[in-house]
């Protein structure tokens, strides 16, 4: 209940013109600049290095030129040319070619033939240079569209990419079972959106639930699922299921975002499981930010504290 109010809260100052603008001039800041626990910087330059420490502590990566929801086709394009010239940077670097996006960065929200010709473009150029491309799940109006368009890709044969489920949509153990029979590869989240109750369920309990339900689906019958979560209890029953069905480690990777739980990130990469650690970049970081102050809310301290050093 309180997390949903708080997604809720978050997602409305999401919105906030002001606060976007007060949160660009602090945020980022060299010093002490409150975002970068959770954002790597406004660059590709900025994000390699990121990357590349990550990666000497032996950890995995995937690089998240962040941005969503642009209003015009022209945005679109652009937005996709930006993505081309940092996958052109990532390949010319030591860093591993793995890339998330998201379908509303590429025109979406315009319309759904933009978006395959952008994403086209994007997987071409990943296919080039040998990147897998993991297309991000966003709020549920764009659910069963991100999920055709897809599947449309893989009929085409891009078998260069993979998809999100997000437990908290009643829809996605239906979803899975049919990406397992595709053969394509799943990440599973809890889902980061203020959802209606029509849509989703609300209690984390029913989340929960669902989420260990769809990981033993992709455990036992996916193509090397990744189980995306910081929650102790899911890490668990992940791995006690593996191991009472006999899933070698090497079969599935856990996921987490950048900043958040390293210990964690480390202690479990230690014990031999594959981590991947979400670094996400770029100057339209403001959603993305306040999507996991709406998470944890507590979060807000560490903003505090930036502002203040900042002074
Ligand atoms: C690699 C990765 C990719 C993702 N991609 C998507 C996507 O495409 N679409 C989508 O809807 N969602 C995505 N998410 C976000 C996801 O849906 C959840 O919102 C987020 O991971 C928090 O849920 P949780 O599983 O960690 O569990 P929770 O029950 O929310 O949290 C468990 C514990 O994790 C820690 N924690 C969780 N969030 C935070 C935070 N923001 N700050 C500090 N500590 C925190 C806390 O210790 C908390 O007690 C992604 C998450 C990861 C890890």
């Amino acid at each position: 209940m309180f997390q949903t109010v708080s997604k809720a809260f978050f997602q409305i100052l999401a919105g906030s013109g002001v606060l976007k603008s007060l949160a660009s001039r602090y945020g980022m800041g060299a010093r002490g600049g409150f975002a970068r626990r959770f954002i790597a910087g406004e660059t590709v330059d900025d994000a390699i290095p990121a990357a590349r420490a990550i990666q000497a502590e032996g950890l995995k990566v995937t690089l998240d030129f962040l941005g969503e929801s642009v209003a015009t086709a022209a945005e679109a394009d652009a937005a996709t040319r930006a993505y081309l010239a940092v996958i052109e940077r990532i390949a010319g670097s030591a860093v591993e070619r793995n890339i998330s996006l998201k379908l509303t960065q590429l025109g979406l929200t315009i319309d759904r033939a933009t978006a395959v010709d952008n994403l086209r473009r994007i997987l071409d150029a990943a296919r080039t240079h040998d990147f897998f491309v993991r297309i991000d799940m966003e709020n549920t109006p764009y659910t069963a569209v991100t999920l055709d368009v897809f599947e449309t890709m893989w009929q085409q044969g891009y078998r260069n990419a993979g998809i999100v489920l997000q437990s908290y949509l009643p829809r996605s153990e239906a979803d899975a079972a049919r990406m397992n029979a595709l053969g394509a590869r799943v990440r599973l989240v809890k889902g980061a959106y203020n959802e209606p109750r029509d849509m989703a369920y609300q209690s984390k309990e029913d989340v929960d639930a669902a989420f260990v339900r769809i990981m033993r689906l992709l455990l036992a019958g996916g193509n090397y699922p990744a189980i995306a979560t910081h929650d102790p209890a899911m890490i668990a029953a992940t791995r006690g299921y593996a191991t009472e069905r006999d899933v070698d480690p090497s079969r599935f990777e856990f996921q987490m975002l950048y900043g958040i739980r390293r210990d964690l990130q480390k202690s479990l990469q230690a014990q031999g499981y594959g981590m991947r650690v979400y670094v996400p970049f770029g100057r339209e970081w403001f959603p993305y930010f306040m999507r996991r102050l709406g998470e944890r809310p507590a979060n807000i301290g560490f903003v505090i504290r930036g502002v203040l050093s900042e002074r």
